[in-house]
């Protein structure tokens, strides 16, 4: 086990702890995802995450649980990472972007809206999903550019650098 390079824990009930992932010091990529349907709790914080410094791809999706992703900032070797950052506070997720700029540079927290079916009311374009927890989930970028732009900006202004 210790010589594990890729792990991916999902639908597996509450994790009371996260514990024994620390000493797979050789782990590469750590998949934690819920199911479609189920989100995967954890009843404990992600400290343990910390330990894998060799890690290079890190997905979390449809954890719940945690909250405080100062564990994940050490990852010296990351050039992968997928998060759902509607689960998880602002505040963390900016912390995340800072210390992260290629994933920063994707803006993972918007999305097209591909997959649904429904088109803007009023000018019948394409919508986009904005993955950020306590704002406005589906626009309009071009009946809502205004105010889009200014909830993208005062999010991204948590990590940007001032010049
Ligand atoms: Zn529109």
């Amino acid at each position: 086990m210790r010589g594990l390079r890729s792990l991916s824990l999902f639908e597996l009930g509450i994790l009371p702890t996260l514990e024994p992932i620390a000493a797979l010091s050789h782990l590469e990529e750590l998949l934690l995802a819920g199911g479609v349907w189920k989100h995967q709790k954890l009843a404990c914080d992600l400290g343990p995450l910390a330990e894998l410094r060799e890690l290079k791809k890190l997905a979390l999706h449809n954890v719940r649980g945690a909250t405080d992703f100062g564990p994940l900032l050490g990852f010296n070797r990351l050039v992968w990472l997928d998060v759902a950052t509607a689960l998880f506070p602002v505040e963390e997720v900016a912390r995340l972007a800072k210390r992260y700029p290629f994933w920063a540079k994707q803006r993972p927290w918007l999305r097209s809206h591909d997959y649904a079916e429904t088109k803007c009311e009023r000018c019948g374009g394409g919508q986009v999903l904005l993955l950020l927890r306590r704002k406005k989930a589906v626009w309009c970028p071009s009946c809502d550019t205004a105010r889009l732009q200014k909830t993208l900006q005062a999010f991204e202004a948590l990590f940007e650098e001032r010049g």
